[in-house]
């Protein structure tokens, strides 16, 4: 099995901007971090994670099943609460890592239809941000996150 960059972040080994957002023994949240070089980034992109190397849904044992659909519930709330967004999208779709993620991104009032579902990202007057945007969002979310929990 070659390096996964979900295990490699969860690790420490990956460069991360904003901290964890949320981590426990089962499962793992984070902003989603600019590349050396990139400008700003698309800010309320979240990776939710579980902890173990999996590949899809098809393989959650039950425990770790219910800790990704309770954190994502979570997050959703927090993304609502910390940007302001009218919707939370969650996607999964693992053709490219092997390893069980749920991407949610805030969906900003006012974006235009041609902008809907994965065409998001590309709105070019979503908030953007490098890591110190990063990092304030990740701050305000651990914060909801503690007091939704
Ligand atoms: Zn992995």
């Amino acid at each position: 099995m070659g390096t996964c960059l979900f295990c490699d972040i969860q690790r420490g080994l990956a460069p991360a901007s904003g901290e964890p957002i949320y981590e426990d023994e089962l499962v793992y949240a984070h902003h989603v971090y600019p590349d050396p070089g990139e400008g700003s980034i698309y800010l309320g992109h979240i990776m939710l994670e579980t902890k173990r190397h999996t590949p899809d849904f098809a393989s959650l044992t039950p425990d770790e099943a219910q800790a990704v659909g309770l954190l994502a519930a979570l997050l959703s709330n927090a993304l609502k609460a910390c940007t302001g967004a009218e919707k939370v999208y969650a996607v999964f779709y693992g053709e490219v890592t092997p390893h069980l993620h749920v991407i949610l991104t805030a969906r900003y009032p006012g974006l235009p239809k041609e902008y809907w579902r994965w065409n998001t990202l590309s709105w070019p007057d979503a908030p953007r941000g490098g890591p110190e945007e990063i990092a304030a969002l990740c701050q305000q979310l651990r914060a909801t996150l503690a007091e939704l929990r």
